[in-house]
């Protein structure tokens, strides 16, 4: 038996290691749904630096036709007073002005230059004719990248600020010059890696960095924007953690809860084994009945347990534990022990009753299993005849093994019936092979008697089988006098089980019925 100790160990650790687990999944699942949104966020962000480009870069070649069209002098005070005034209307230039050979000569803000000037190499040159100079001195603030445009004799300057209010704490952008042959860098901040992703449309996450690139073929550039994952975890940190607490938490009531159902489990099996132990589980017997006579002409012997806490634990619930957890054929065992003790002498006397006993796919494969059944049934003194074997239709999947046990049971003399027929496995041709004695129809046939279901269809169809195949058919759960006026219609002999005719009554009370002329009461049969 557990003790507390035990118990709270047992609770501890799992909920803990599933609360870790649980943590982590958050973790992951979190940082998953995180860096999706990041995702989304960048393609947001690298569509506005687009429009801003493109809107800017409009602006710019509007402006610059404008300069070139000037209809003054080149850098006459009229044609410097033109220019400020299409660059103070301007919404992205802060100046533009005239420059020849590299040579600025004069611009809106800086007004006509003397000489000597400095000559200027265009860092770009593009197949429209523009050329793009980066950080013209006279433009130069430190920290920023200032892009001038030359078109013709004209030059504009961008205001390096438009971008930048873009900007978020997590999220950059860079903007890359694909015109020409010397493409490269033109602005913004350079990201960790020189790659394609930053010369073609698209996403991508490229070591620790998301990207999403979308460019503007018309102004030969594309505008990349970037985040570092680490970076974008860091900034979005309460909700990865929100994320692995809801994930912790979850796991620790699913470890609190597996914990309980296991030691609830556990506890449920010792119980089960110390009342195997102390002979503590009752056998009832349920009545079975020639329908034509309704005679009983024996009873199904099963099992029942009200354990420690007087808590009745179904059969359904116990012989599955001990049939997981490998010692069902202690069941087996004492059932057959009690059936010879109940009926031993009713059996020798009547070779005409026999009682039932289930047992076990366990059984079915433990070479033990009928020589132990001979033996006390020698010991009793009680022939084969008197005691059939129940086996139910899913054990016997696994064929070659149910084969053999069968043919061991049957050479010994018992009556071997296939228990809930109708559920699972047997088709006619195995039915065959397996050459038993009777099947016994599921419940849920006879529960489906005058009802639409489709198992009604099938019954026909079940019946004519046997009656071919010579079986014995043995109808369950027979509760209605419908049901029962269903199979007595019929012209092959039925036996017949259900609360109709009697529900598993302890020992005694069945000798009772039976020693009742062997028929049942009209009031029963009333009822
Ligand atoms: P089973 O062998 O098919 O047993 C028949 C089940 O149908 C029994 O349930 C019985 O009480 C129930 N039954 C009988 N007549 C009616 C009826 O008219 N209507 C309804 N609704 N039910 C009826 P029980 O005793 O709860 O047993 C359930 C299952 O547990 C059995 O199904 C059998 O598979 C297993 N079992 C019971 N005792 C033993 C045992 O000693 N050894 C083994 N291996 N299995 C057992
Ligand atoms: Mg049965
Ligand atoms: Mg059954």
């Amino acid at each position: 038996m557990h003790t507390f100790r035990q118990r709270f160990l047992v609770t501890q650790t799992v909920t803990l290691v599933v609360a870790m687990f649980g943590a982590l999944t958050g973790f992951l699942v979190g940082r998953n749904i995180l860096l999706k949104d990041a995702e989304a966020r960048l393609e947001q962000f690298a569509t506005r630096v687009l429009t801003e480009t493109e809107m800017s870069a409009t602006e710019s070649r509007a402006v610059l036709g404008r300069m070139n069209a000037s209809p003054y002098p080149s850098c006459s005070d009229a044609e410097v007073d033109y220019f400020r005034k299409l660059i103070f209307h301007s919404e992205y230039l802060k100046d533009g002005g005239r420059i020849r050979d590299g040579q600025i000569d004069c611009s809106a803000t800086l007004g006509r230059l003397d000489q000597p000037r400095a000559r200027y190499q265009p860092d770009f040159s593009r197949p429209d004719g523009t050329r793009i100079y980066r950080n013209l001195s006279p433009f130069q603030i430190a920290g920023q990248t200032v892009i001038s445009v030359q078109l013709g004799g004209s030059f504009v300057v961008y205001s390096p600020f438009t971008l930048r209010r873009l900007e978020s704490p997590s999220m950059h952008y860079t903007v890359t010059d694909v015109g020409g042959v010397q493409s490269g860098h033109l602005t913004g901040e350079l990201p960790p890696t020189g790659e394609s992703i930053l010369y073609r449309e698209g996403d991508a996450r490229l070591g620790d960095t998301l990207y999403a690139t979308r460019c503007a073929g018309r102004f030969f550039s594309c505008m990349t924007t970037y985040a570092s994952i680490p970076e974008t975890l860091r900034v979005r940190q309460r909700e990865l953690v929100a994320f692995i607490l809801i994930g912790g938490l979850c796991g620790a009531v699913v470890g609190l809860l597996i914990s309980v159902f296991y030691i609830r489990r556990e506890g449920i099996e010792q119980k089960l084994r110390r009342a195997i132990a102390k002979d503590a589980l009752r056998v009832v017997y349920q009545p079975i009945v020639d329908l034509s006579s309704r005679r009983i002409i024996g009873a199904e012997a099963l099992a029942r347990w009200t354990d420690e806490d007087e808590l009745v634990v179904d059969p359904d619930v116990f012989i599955k534990i001990a049939e997981q957890r490998g010692f069902v054929g202690a069941i087996t065992k004492l059932v057959v022990k009690h059936v010879l003790h109940d009926f031993a002498e009713t059996l020798r006397s009547s070779p005409d009753f026999h009682i039932s006993v289930n047992i076990a796919a366990a059984d079915l494969s433990d070479p033990t299993f009928v020589p132990m059944l001979e033996e006390s049934l020698a010991q009793a003194g009680v022939k084969p005849q008197g005691v059939a074997i129940e086996i139910t239709e899913s054990y016997t999947a696994r064929r070659q093994v149910a084969m053999d046990a069968i043919l061991r049971l049957r050479r010994s003399g018992h009556s071997v019936h296939i228990d809930d027929f109708g559920t699972g496995y047997s088709s006619l041709s195995y039915l065959q092979d397996l050459s038993v004695d009777a099947i016994k129809i599921d419940r849920s046939f006879t529960r489906a008697i005058g009802t639409e279901a489709v198992t009604v269809a099938i019954l026909p169809q079940i019946l004519a089988m046997a009656e071919a195949l010579k079986l014995q058919v043995i109808v369950e759960g027979i509760e209605t006098r419908e049901q029962a006026g269903y199979f007595s219609a019929l012209s092959q002999p039925i036996l017949a089980q259900g609360w109709l005719f009697g529900r598993a009554v302890a020992a005694e009370e069945l000798r009772r019925l039976l020693t009742e002329n062997w028929i049942l009461s009209a009031n029963t049969m009333q009822a």
